[in-house]
């Protein structure tokens, strides 16, 4: 293959001065290792600067070559964060929601598959009239033309752009040079790029080592990309001279070193940020004139309910991803956000859905306060889940269910009350004679799978007078799905005469999206995913029931056991 003539780039690389540019973009790039905890220092940023009246959004870019998480495997990458336009999302985008109190969308996350489907697809059209099509410019191209696309309309003032992965992994390269392309091309005032890196401990030599710092900046700069700002991650506080020999190596001004130390919870890093100036460096380097005082009140005062709970409710989160945190992110952040709202300290207790029997239920359950069960997909740890619901159902104790949780409690009822032995779902056993979950007829003739299940935002309509109307104290709802099975509604009848019944519907459809027991003091199952759309603002109001629930059924329990062992005093 030729090289193009050297003119080639000139003539066909959109120059980004080219596109309508309103916003002002800063990326965030990482070396030395991954889960330095670049989307929560995007975040924190992101807070910062909105926390002064600026109107801030966050993308991720991810140099995988899925064209997005949906079809990932949990274990792979942890939880599939779901918007309300239905894009399914790396969970870094879960974090800048729950920061910023902000919609996300499909346009905030691209990954390499994406951009290649596009700049495949376009050549297919013969949009590049018989040129070669090439990482650079065509690739570059598509990646900027994203990065550019969410500042396009005037919303924002900022856009933050965390680019995944490693600074040094060949896949990242593409992403880089695109970044490397934006700071040549913009004005200086209209970019800046954060390089979040780890400072590491020698506990032998009691040191800590700005080299792998210097060898990540190195190599940054090896690709033509100038970081303005090193936020650099560390066990412990940076001395001055640290900081300065930090600077002098790697080129940056001394104010632009940062230090991020490790911090108890992920919600302090906004304030540690502003503790290191992190938003005055950044105002200043893109030159707005901004003297508002961060308004952080209600965050320090969450912030404070997190640190200094009065009570403590432990809380069974029933799974078959539990030894990957990161499967839940969404669940548990807002049990952080529910206890916060109840001063209150949810501890979560993992239990694994397959190691749960018959035999060891009473004694794997007992002493929790109330009862999660996740959502998940296929036929691993069914029987363990159902066998947790009946416990919970059975010894009133809270419960809770989500998604696949729901269609459980269903499972579960169908059998254990109404006495349909065979009660299944038809994704477990396809050929079941008693399908009190199916599949929706849309979903029968889908095979591909990446982005066709029912994905996003919907309307869902809740009865009056209703556990679910005491909860959300409004009769019109929207919640996000992602999922292929529903519940049967041939079965409804028979479930609602024995008090198991639909509060929640979809007005169009009739589909059932919540379901409560009502012989019981709080029994819940959710189609949807609340856990999407909990922040830190606006907790998110099930969970907040859900947790006021487990504090009430923790202090009876303890009542219970006071009188009992009164009783057996006297
Ligand atoms: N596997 C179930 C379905 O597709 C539940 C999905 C989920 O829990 N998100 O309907």
């Amino acid at each position: 293959m030729h090289d193009p003539p050297e003119s080639f780039y000139f003539l066909q690389c959109p120059t980004v001065t080219n596109y309508m540019r309103m916003s002002k973009y800063i990326f965030v790039t990482g070396g030395v290792t991954s889960s330095l905890g670049k989307g929560i220092i995007a975040a924190s940023l992101a807070k910062l600067l909105q926390s002064r009246g600026l109107s801030v959004t966050i993308q991720k870019f991810d140099p995988y070559i899925n064209v997005d998480p949906g079809t990932l495997n949990p274990y792979e990458h942890g939880e599939c964060y779901v918007t309300e336009d239905g894009a399914e999302t790396d969970l870094d985008l879960g974090h800048y929601e729950r920061f910023l109190n902000i919609n996300t969308s499909q346009a905030n996350n691209v990954t390499t598959g994406r951009i290649y489907q596009t700049v495949i697809n376009r050549e297919r059209e013969g949009d590049y009239l018989g040129k070669t099509v090439q990482v650079v410019p065509h690739i570059t191209d598509e990646i900027k033309r994203r990065m550019m696309l969410l500042g396009e309309k005037g919303n924002y003032d900022i856009v933050i752009t965390e680019i995944g992965g490693t600074v040094g992994d060949i896949e990242s390269l593409p992403f880089i040079e695109a970044v490397r392309q934006m700071q040549w091309e913009l004005p200086d005032e209209d970019c800046l790029v954060v390089h979040l890196t780890l400072i590491p401990y020698l506990r032998a030599a009691k040191e800590l080592k700005t080299k792998p710092t210097q060898q990540s900046v190195k190599l940054l700069s090896a690709n033509g990309v100038h970081p303005d700002v090193l936020i650099c991650r560390t066990e412990h506080k940076l001395t001055p001279d640290l900081r300065r020999k930090v600077a002098l190596f790697c080129n940056v001004k001394e104010e632009g070193v940062i230090e991020a130390i490790d911090a108890p919870t992920i919600y302090e890093v906004p304030l540690l940020m502003l503790r290191e100036k992190l938003d005055k460096i950044v105002l200043k380097k893109l030159r707005i004139n901004n003297d508002r005082e961060p308004d952080l009140e209600k965050w320090k005062s969450f912030l404070d309910k997190v640190k200094h709970p009065s009570k403590k409710v432990n809380i069974g989160l029933i799974g078959k991803y539990i030894e990957l945190q990161d499967a839940y992110k969404s669940i548990l952040e807002s049990f952080i956000h529910a206890g916060a709202m109840n001063e209150c300290k949810v501890q979560v207790i993992n239990i694994h859905s397959e190691n749960i029997t018959e035999g060891n239920v009473e004694e794997t359950l007992a002493g929790l306060d109330g009862l999660l069960v996740a959502p998940g997909f296929g036929h691993r740890g069914v029987e363990g889940k159902i066998v947790a619901v009946k416990y919970a159902r059975q010894h009133r104790m809270p419960f809770f269910g989500i998604c696949l949780g729901m269609q459980m409690a269903a499972i579960e009822f169908a059998r254990n009350v109404l006495g349909m032995k065979d009660a299944e779902s038809t994704e477990m056993n396809p050929n079941t004679s008693v399908p009190v979950i199916d599949m929706m007829e849309d979903q029968k003739k889908v095979t591909a799978k990446g982005g066709t299940m029912r994905l996003g935002a919907y309307p869902c309509e809740i009865r009056e007078g209703s556990l679910a109307y005491e909860i959300y104290g409004t009769t019109q709802i929207s919640e996000r799905h992602r999922h292929r099975w529903e519940f049967n509604n041939h079965y409804l009848k028979k479930f609602e005469d024995a008090g198991m019944i639909a509060t929640g519907m979809n007005p169009e459809t009739g589909l059932v999206e919540i379901m409560e027991y009502t012989k019981h003091p709080f029994f819940i199952g959710v189609q949807f995913h609340p856990e999407l759309k909990s922040t830190v603002e606006n907790p998110h109001p099930i969970f907040v029931h859900f947790i006021k629930a487990a504090k009430l059924f923790s202090e009876k329990g303890k009542q219970a056991d006071e009188k009992a062992s009164a009783a057996s005093v006297n």
